[in-house]
């Protein structure tokens, strides 16, 4: 089973796939955790090239198809065989991270997003997406609380991304286009408020996941 997470900045997927790989292990299942971009060797190149300032030099065609190079490979060593050894495999960020970013803010039109999309996951297509939700400003200030240096681990800065630093704007139009990507694909995807305790959202996405396990 294929469970993917995704959402803004800030909406702390991190610690809810950790909450969720533990408890699905405590049922017996076998789980990977994973995220993208990365979660191959090859793919966590790209990710250091598209996360650093050369990345600006990029047009968002390029970047685009970077992402999806990325993803091919992170499906192909790492996703697909897990899922045909039966595991549970849990990625942070996956296909609607890409028609969020590059597509809805990056202007990208449909068709190129939705074509690099299908060569990217060449079939691999997640079971379910929990879509976590909460207000642009909630999301930027946790994500700078953890950057500031008084949360760092001792004597190491943890810096901002560049797509962590754009406008506020620009993380409620991902917002709304999360929402949108929900209300169109209901089966797949499920909302959760990412503004709520750690412990309730574990229980919601707990209460979402569990029931779609293969027996
Ligand atoms: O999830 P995480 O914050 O680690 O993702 C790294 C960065 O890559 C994020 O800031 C996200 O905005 C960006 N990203 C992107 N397009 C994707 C996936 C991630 O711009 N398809």
């Amino acid at each position: 089973m294929f469970v993917t997470f995704e959402g803004g900045e800030g909406a702390g997927k991190s610690t809810q796939i950790r909450l969720l790989a533990d408890a699905l292990r405590e049922r017996g299942r076998t789980v990977l955790t994973t995220r993208e971009p990365g979660g191959s060797p090859g793919a966590e190149a790209v990710r250091h090239v598209l996360l650093s300032g050369a990345a600006q030099e990029f047009g968002v065609r390029m970047e685009a198809i970077l992402f999806a190079a990325a993803r091919s490979d992170h499906v192909e060593e790492i996703i697909r065989p897990a899922l045909l050894k039966g595991a549970v495999v849990i990625c942070d960020r996956f296909m609607d991270s890409s028609r969020v970013y590059q597509g809805v803010t990056g202007n990208l039109e449909l068709p190129f997003i939705e074509a690099l999309e299908r060569v990217a996951v060449n079939g691999v297509i997640p079971d379910c997406t929990i879509i976590f939700d909460l207000p642009a400003s909630l999301g930027l200030e946790r994500v700078r609380r953890r950057a500031s240096a008084a949360e760092a681990p001792a004597g190491q800065e943890v810096e901002l991304d560049r797509f962590e630093k754009e406008e506020l704007e620009t993380h409620e139009k991902r917002r709304e286009a999360f929402l949108d990507i929900a209300a169109a694909d209901p089966k797949r995807c499920h909302v959760v408020d990412a503004s709520a305790a750690a412990s309730d959202i574990a229980a919601a996405v707990l209460a979402i996941v569990e029931p779609l396990l293969p027996r």
